[in-house]
């Protein structure tokens, strides 16, 4: 696997990278408007992402955060096409650092070489008429930043929206801080969404509404479940099955029971 697939919205492109193509979040696209490239695609792909943007005319790469399937080619992008790549003043440390990762990220993405990005200006010209404005929707992670054009009504989304019912959660997300951003970006005009994995949703402002009470309902059901004296695997098992394969190749990173832990650390309303 390599270049997935192309997709396309008026004058946006998006292109799906990623080594195994076996559910959207395996794989990862990297969106193209104007002069600008958003996010950078995972490290194990760099020959066929090197290859896709010496066909463009891109002139800078914004990220939406640091997480390897997003940051994964800054360094090679910046070093061989000498070019700028933005990122949130958050996501600096652990690009140039380098950051912990699982097994599976290493086998699905590759390890991102160290890389010195920087700060994220407040709005980013895209070029061909095109300002791009980065709002900061930590939750996912700290430096989680989405990019809306405002003319277009377009929102670059990054990994805030991903499902409308997502089961799925890392063991280093923060779904409070999620439902604050999902609150957030809801205050903006958008319509059209870029989802670094599901890819382009028609009407992402509609389902973004969608997962935030998703969110909402799913925090009530499990703190009364767990008020009833359920443990979070009982009300894991129940909620979203027994069959959590993702969980068993992440070692658990990413799993259902993470997703049911996060919602009893929601202060209640
Ligand atoms: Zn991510």
């Amino acid at each position: 696997m390599a270049l997935i697939k192309k997709i396309h919205h008026q004058e946006v492109e998006g292109v799906r990278f990623g080594k195994y193509n076996l559910a959207d979040n395996s794989t990862t696209v990297m969106y193209s408007l104007g002069n600008t490239i958003i996010d950078s695609g995972p490290p194990n792909q760099w020959k066929d992402v090197k290859n896709y943007l010496s066909g463009t005319n891109f002139k800078k790469v914004v990220l939406t955060h640091h997480h390897e399937d997003h940051s994964g080619n800054s360094a090679g992008i910046s070093n061989y096409f000498d070019v700028p790549v933005f990122c949130h003043k958050f996501g600096i440390e652990p690009i140039r650092k380098g950051f912990p990762l699982k097994l599976y990220q290493k086998i699905f993405w590759g390890r991102p070489k160290k890389f010195d990005p920087l700060p994220m200006p407040d709005k980013i010209d895209a070029g061909n008429g095109h300002i791009l404005k980065p709002i900061h929707t930590p939750g996912h992670s700290p430096d989680h930043v989405c990019f809306l054009e405002p003319e277009k009504k377009w929102l670059f989304t990054g990994d805030l929206y991903l499902a409308t019912r997502p089961k799925l959660f890392r063991a280093d997300e923060d779904l409070a801080g999620e439902i604050e951003s999902l609150k957030t970006i809801l205050t903006y005009d958008f319509t059209t969404i870029f989802c670094a994995h599901k890819g382009i949703v028609e009407n992402g402002y509609g389902e973004l509404q969608k997962k935030l009470s998703y969110f909402n309902d799913l925090v009530n059901k499990v703190r009364e479940m767990n008020l009833n004296g359920e443990t979070t695997l009982e009300i894991t098992h129940k909620l979203f099955g027994k069959k959590d394969s993702a969980g068993m190749i992440s070692f658990r990173h990413i799993c259902f029971e993470n997703l049911v832990k996060e919602c009893l650390k929601v202060k209640a309303p």
